[in-house]
């Protein structure tokens, strides 16, 4: 059983005992009280950890001895240009989960991304703030389209998927379900788009693990600069850059 199943069967069992509890006069309303807060703060708290995955299973760590870069919110039509090239001046593979509707904006950005041999995954049509509060359907909808952006743009059928903002649901895990992708999360989240590329370096560099997924952003001035660092740092300490999927690569 896996763990996210555990989370959600004892966290039924206790409301459905406190509940019933909850019936007799003389039960404390005030431990009715207290179970609704714990209720919402395990809620807020699995809907924004995804690598806790109490919803839903996702990956979120590789193998030993690697570091994949995936990089969130593109494509952009200057930082993600600029990063394809240092990616490929430097012969590292890395992956980009796009936004439906930058893809369709950009389409030949998001083209040579497959082309240059990088992993391209879903990351939702609109990546709009309302994400965690969608219905199954309308969640669905917002992954099937960005997947259809992708393969109008660049001919490929891609199964990975990234929630926006990590933000998952019951209704999110059920879209996920119904559309068959592969939620990938990570180990390290960078904070790169509220840090300085020193910040994110030394967090890098304190907080990486042998396999470390890490999100960045390819939205960003300071992409290049950071990502010029993590390789210099990855190839000083023998961890080879790879695609989040390497081990099970799509065909
Ligand atoms: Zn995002």
């Amino acid at each position: 059983m896996k763990r996210w199943h555990v989370a959600l069967i004892l966290r039924s069992i206790a409301s459905v005992i406190i509940l019933a509890f909850a019936f007799f006069s003389w039960f404390p309303m005030w431990i009715v009280a207290l179970w609704l807060l714990v209720l919402l703060v395990f809620t807020v708290y699995a809907s924004l950890t995804l690598p806790a995955r109490l919803y839903m299973e996702a990956r979120c760590k590789g193998k030993p001895g690697t570091l994949a870069l995936t990089f969130d919110d593109g494509p952009h039509p200057v930082q993600t240009p600029a990063l394809l090239d240092l990616l490929a001046k430097e012969n590292v593979k890395a992956s980009f989960f796009c936004i439906g509707r930058h893809v369709d904006e950009h389409p030949a950005i998001a083209s040579r991304i497959v082309k240059d041999g990088h992993a391209i995954g879903i990351h939702s049509y609109d990546h709009h703030w309302t994400w965690g509060f969608l219905s199954t359907a309308k969640a669905a909808q917002e992954i099937t389209r960005c997947a259809g952006a992708i393969h109008a743009a660049t001919g490929k059928r891609t199964l990975l998927f990234r929630p926006p903002f990590g933000v998952t649901s019951p209704n999110i895990a059920r879209a996920v379900r119904r559309t068959l992708v592969r939620t990938i999360g990570w180990d390290l989240r960078t904070f790169d788009t509220a840090r300085t590329p020193d910040q994110v370096m030394r967090n890098i560099e304190k907080r990486a693990t042998p396999g470390t997924i890490a999100v960045l952003h390819d939205t960003l001035p300071g992409t290049i600069e950071l990502v010029e660092r993590i390789i210099a740092h990855c190839r000083r300490n023998g961890t080879t850059l790879v695609r989040c999927d390497a081990d099970q690569q799509q065909p």
